[in-house]
């Protein structure tokens, strides 16, 4: 007899909630929205407070069974030592950064990263934590940039818009040699195309707002331990925090500090409709990732397109990389008209895509780029991150594929 395999990733996502025992038998998670929770004896309550109870709840600002629910479903997805939910994406990535560094600090970024992680990185800067930024497609860029007071990585797997892939397990291999943390935002690839435990992540970073949530309806973030990262080695942990196995201090210290003081929330009634839309994510980033391919394919070899930029085309310069770590390339594609002045035209002849910003719904979803969200950031930093003035956006969704094809190329017919 051999043993039974260990269920797969869907098997693991659609039972999660189950497996963490079901009230009334409840199939799916009950939404809790009361903010008190109260205990038979006051021995429970102390120990709740006093972080000795095994789960256990007093005030929703730390989370709910409804939140916690979602924190094992995140959990299971990344197979990681556990996870803490945040109101948003950037919540998460600012707990991060505020809760783990301090002034005095240095802190490696990739300069690919998304506009507004770009944007809070100013903030840090004025609080005395020094940031550099450096194009992570070369692992040696980020070892020249490491100093003696360099405390943590930090990089996106499929950087937006230009679908940059950093050299992942390059700069994982640099940090675990000086003992870096290294946090990688996962949010475009997901946890279904990329596990980013495999090449040494300490923190994984999810906005659950696009690919996980998947709906376009609730905003959410998560940052998940993968256990990889020996905490008793940083030098940022509160003295109230090294207490018990060092695994557990890095998530203690982010939900005490960077969820309750911090304050940013996830609600109850989010975190169930995120939820509900992460039991999809394995069928959603299939569909999603094979017709952005076949689009990026389509539109390749179209006369008036210039470039195209999808991981997973033979042309992309990270190529190799993107096949070597990633299942599939995502929704996010980048492209350029030849003539650049029929990037706004193009978009408008566009029947199906939504002009919209925002990622992973399920409609397809069209911007121009230095136009839009990379419009505040200015030239010069447009063209640090290779984002030109025709640049546009998809972010694929669950239509049919021969219908974006036609209304393609109905869009870029001859006029
Ligand atoms: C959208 C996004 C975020 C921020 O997530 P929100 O949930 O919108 O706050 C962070 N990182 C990446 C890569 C994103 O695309």
């Amino acid at each position: 007899m051999t043993a039974p395999s260990p269920p797969r990733f869907t098997t693991r996502i659609v039972h999660a909630d189950r497996w963490g025992g079901a009230e009334q038998g409840a199939v799916h998670q009950p939404i809790h929205t009361s903010v008190q929770y109260g205990h038979a004896r006051v021995e429970d309550l102390i120990a709740v407070f006093q972080g000795t109870a095994k789960g256990g709840f007093n005030y929703a600002r730390q989370g709910t069974p409804t939140t916690a629910a979602l924190e094992s479903k995140i959990t299971q997805m990344e197979q990681g030592h556990g996870s803490i939910v945040f109101a948003t994406g950037m919540a998460g990535i600012c707990a991060v950064f505020l809760t783990l560094l301090k002034a005095g600090d240095h802190l490696v970024v990739s300069q690919f990263v998304f506009g507004n992680t770009n944007s809070a990185l100013g903030t840090l800067a004025d609080l005395g934590i020094a940031v550099s930024t450096v194009d992570v497609t070369d692992a040696t860029q980020v070892a020249a940039a490491l100093r003696p007071n360099t405390r943590m990585v930090f990089l996106e797997t499929i950087a937006n818009p230009g679908t940059q892939i950093p050299d992942l397990d390059g700069i994982g291999a640099l940090c675990k040699q000086h003992g870096l943390l290294y946090v990688v935002d996962n949010t475009v690839a997901s946890p279904y195309l990329f596990r980013a435990a495999s090449v040494g992540a300490g923190l994984v970073v999810n906005s659950l707002t696009k690919s996980i949530g998947g709906h376009g309806d609730a905003l959410g973030g998560a940052v998940t331990d993968t256990g990889l990262y020996d905490w008793s080695g940083h030098p940022n942990i509160f003295a109230a925090y090294r207490k018990g196995d060092p695994k557990g201090w890095g998530l203690q210290q982010l939900r005490k500090k960077g969820l309750r003081d911090m304050g940013a929330t996830l609600s109850s009634q989010a975190a169930h409709q995120l939820a509900l839309g992460a039991e999809t994510l394995a069928l959603r980033m299939e569909r999603s990732s094979a017709s952005a391919l076949a689009l990026a394919q389509w539109l390749e070899q179209h006369p008036a397109i210039a470039r195209v930029l999808y991981p997973m085309l033979p042309s992309h310069p990270q190529h190799a990389q993107a096949r070597r770590h990633l299942r599939a390339g995502s929704w996010l594609l980048s492209f350029e008209p030849r003539d650049p002045a029929q990037c706004l035209p193009l978009c408008n002849r566009l029947r199906l895509p939504i002009r919209a910003t925002g990622l992973a719904d399920t409609r397809t979803l069209i911007i121009p780029v230095a136009h839009t969200i990379f419009w505040e950031t200015g030239p010069a930093a447009r063209a640090a991150m290779g984002i030109t003035d025709g640049m546009i956006r998809l972010s694929v969704g669950l239509e049919e594929i021969e219908d974006l094809l036609a209304d393609f190329e109905q869009a870029l017919a001859p006029a």
